[in-house]
């Protein structure tokens, strides 16, 4: 156990709270605890707070030093900062600080001190950027001095307290307080635990688990759903065939870990072009994915067209729909809305950013465009309007007796874009957008091998290219979008199947492909690494199945009739989220215990789960099995059915993250305000 703070001595005994989970949500609770301290807390009231994390604490187990230098955040170094700013609206006070680029500007000229780095990471502080990609290991140092300095601005009379432990149980002692075993055999008694555990694997789902059994017994590779940072990989041979299914960001760190990782180097050719240099111990990756495309790559342009603000699904639109719905359907309701909105976003960009780019004024197409029924935005041209509606990655909607109108509105909008943008390189559909290989054939797998290094490549242009900035018109339009379903994203009108289906369903993986891609440079790599023969392009609709009579992995794709032979196969995606199933020991117990609750959801006949833990979202308090609400735990994070809202954030984005942070750790400071004097806690 490790002091980092001492409280002045008081006669009064303190009160406490263990934060189970040091990861930046723990740590950016601390910052805003720091900062309600005064209001929401006298300052010479001892308090104790106990950060308990076998990681270092800031940085957690994502973000720990202690890991491949190659590995990259996906954001720009100017786009990254855990500090509250003039947009936050928050019940406590703003305490600005410097983004990751910032703080970087100050280490470089010495304002602030760190203690001596590697020569990888000097070299990085001192060319960085605010528009490059920063590795994960210096993120890991922002986010340590973070906790650092949270800790050195705690005023009055309060302890932090730092155990580098895993909790194993959280139990009620008799009054209430909690008793936090951790693994090392100790234990911690406190007034009120917070859960802020960010993301856990699972145990094995039934296919996993029978696809690690069929590699067992044939002496094959086989790596389920994983961190990838944590994963060994030293089972995979040079030279094998390697199936990697999925193409998200676990994909490209693998891809990473095991060609430059395994010492293969990029180098520019005369005409500038990005070669890869093999160092021969690379396998031989195959990959593909329902999709069959990698995720959109981050945009680097800059919007130069009028200001964006939402028109179709604003806040009042939301609140509106939320409060005349009887019940909330995500597909159905809230979606046409997010496809127009970012529709808007994208051609409003283009017709006033780029008018060299168009044909109509941006009035007319503006008043056109809002004339079309937001139904039909979503749903490529063609009938039957279901069929194409296949060709999206979410589910059907029936649309009954207005079908027709709706196909009529979708050859209206075909036409008004034909119309009004000559450049079919400028067109932007969300159906092909979503699913571009879709229905396409390929004679031979290199044609598919082209077709695809094409497709990157027009990618990588359209995001970074100034002429294509109506890509970031669409990028800002959906993240608004995010931020306004948030508002509604509490409404108990939602229907069980939406709430599984689309909120925890595709609408998190469509959102992630568009708007959460690597750095453009990991595309321009992949394209190299497919030029030297080191990875292939498998498509899309991949099927990987494992063959018993040849004790070997075979996959395919719906876009070319190519077989790849394997020994080995990576599912290169996040672990679903289940906590009755995590394989946190701590999340099991606090189901199994009763302490917490999975978060089913049922209404008619249908019942489903999310997988989540259920916390009350207005100050994230746990709910008990029995339905009620746990007097002493809260818990924050992407395992709970709270939204989704990351750690840290672009600066001056009123950043949900940061908007949580400051509720739970106000509703942590006035919950024990109201607790009897403190008993028997550890100080
Ligand atoms: C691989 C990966 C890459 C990502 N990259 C980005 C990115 O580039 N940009 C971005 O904005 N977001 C990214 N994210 C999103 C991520 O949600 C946030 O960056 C952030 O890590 C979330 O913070 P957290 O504290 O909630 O969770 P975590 O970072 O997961 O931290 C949770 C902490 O809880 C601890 N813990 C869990 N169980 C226990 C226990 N029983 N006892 C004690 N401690 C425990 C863990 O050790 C961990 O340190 C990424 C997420 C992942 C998984």
């Amino acid at each position: 156990m490790s002091s980092t703070q001492t409280a002045p001595d008081s006669a009064e005994t303190p009160l406490s709270v263990a934060v189970i989970g040091a990861g930046p949500r723990g740590a950016g609770v601390l910052e805003r605890v720091a900062a309600n301290l005064g209001t929401e807390w006298p300052a010479d009231r001892p308090l104790i707070l106990h950060f308990i994390d076998p990681f270092p604490a800031g940085p957690g187990r994502i973000w720990r030093f202690d890991q491949s230098p190659l590995l990259k955040l996906n954001s720009m170094a100017a786009d990254v900062t855990m500090f509250t700013d003039e947009t936050s609206v928050i019940d406590g006070p703003v305490r600005p600080g410097p983004s990751l680029s910032d703080w970087v500007d100050q280490v470089r000229a010495g304002t602030i001190e760190l203690t001596p780095v590697d020569a990888a990471l000097a070299a990085e502080i001192s060319t960085l950027t605010g528009a490059d990609f920063p590795t994960r290991r210096l993120q890991s140092l922002y986010l340590d001095w973070f906790f650092r300095t949270a800790v050195d601005d705690l005023a009055g009379a309060v302890t932090v307290r730092v155990h580098p432990a895993r909790a194993a149980r959280v139990d009620d002692l008799p009054g209430g307080d909690q008793l936090v075993l951790l693994d090392d055999g100790s234990s911690i008694v406190a007034h009120l635990v917070l859960f802020s555990l960010g993301h856990n694997g699972s145990q094995p789902e039934p296919e996993h688990a029978a696809l690690a059994g069929f590699a067992e017994r044939h002496g094959l590779v086989y790596l389920p759903p994983a961190f990838t940072a944590d994963a060994d990989l030293s089972a995979i041979q040079p030279g094998q065939n390697l199936i990697v299914r999925g193409f998200g960001l676990a994909a490209v760190d693998l891809t990473v870990l095991l060609t430059e990782g395994r010492g293969g180097r990029f180098d520019r050719d005369h005409t500038g072009r990005l070669v890869y240099l093999p160092s021969g111990t690379e396998p031989r990756l195959f990959l593909g994915s329902r999709r069959g495309v990698p995720y959109r790559s981050k945009i680097s342009s800059t919007l130069v067209g009028d200001r964006p603000v939402p028109r179709f699904f604003t806040t009042a639109a939301a609140a509106r729909l939320e409060s005349e719905s009887e019940s909330l359907d995500f597909t159905a309701q809230v979606w046409p809305l997010i496809a127009q909105e970012s529709l808007w976003g994208y051609y409003r960009e283009l017709f006033t950013g780029h008018p060299e780019r168009v044909s109509l004024p941006w009035a007319e197409f503006a008043d056109r465009f809002a004339t079309i029924d937001p139904r039909a935005l979503p749903i490529a041209a063609g009938s039957p309007v279901a069929a194409d509606a296949r060709r999206s990655s979410h589910p059907l909607v029936e649309f009954g007796a207005d079908a027709p109108a709706i196909e009529q509105d979708i050859t209206r909008f075909r036409e008004l874009v034909a119309e009004g943008v000559p450049d079919p390189v400028d067109r932007l559909f969300l159906p092909e957008f979503d699913r571009p290989l879709h229905g396409l054939r390929f004679e031979s797998g290199e044609e598919l091998q082209q077709a695809l290094r094409e497709h990157i490549r027009a990618d990588l242009d359209l995001r970074t290219l100034p002429e294509h900035s109506a890509t970031l018109g669409l990028f800002v339009a959906l993240l608004t979008s995010l931020f306004t379903l948030s508002d509604i994203i509490d409404s108990p009108k939602w229907s069980a199947r939406s709430r599984v289906r689309d909120i925890h369903g595709w609408w998190l993986g469509y959102f992630s492909f568009i708007a959460s891609g690597p750095p453009g440079h990991r595309l321009e790599e992949l394209i190299a690494l497919s030029e030297a023969g080191v990875v292939e392009f498998l498509g899309g609709d991949l099927w990987v199945e494992a063959d018993e009579t040849t004790g070997l992995f075979h996959a395919g794709s719906a876009n070319v009739d190519t077989v790849v032979t394997a020994a080995a196969l990576v599912d290169a995606r996040l672990p679903d989220t289940s906590v009755s199933r995590s394989d946190n020991e701590l999340l099991r117990a606090l189901i199994s215990s009763g302490g917490g609750l999975e978060h089913v959801v049922a209404d008619g006949d249908y019942v489903g789960s999310t997988g989540r833990l259920l916390v009350r979202q207005h100050d994230t308090r746990v709910v008990d099995a029995d339905g009620g609400l746990h007097e002493r735990r809260f818990a924050i994070g992407p395992y709970t059915n709270s939204p989704f809202v990351g750690a840290f954030s672009r600066p001056r984005t009123n950043a949900i993250s940061f908007r949580e942070n400051d509720k739970v750790a106000r509703a942590l400071l006035q919950h024990l305000a109201t607790l009897p004097a403190a008993t028997s806690v550890d100080a």
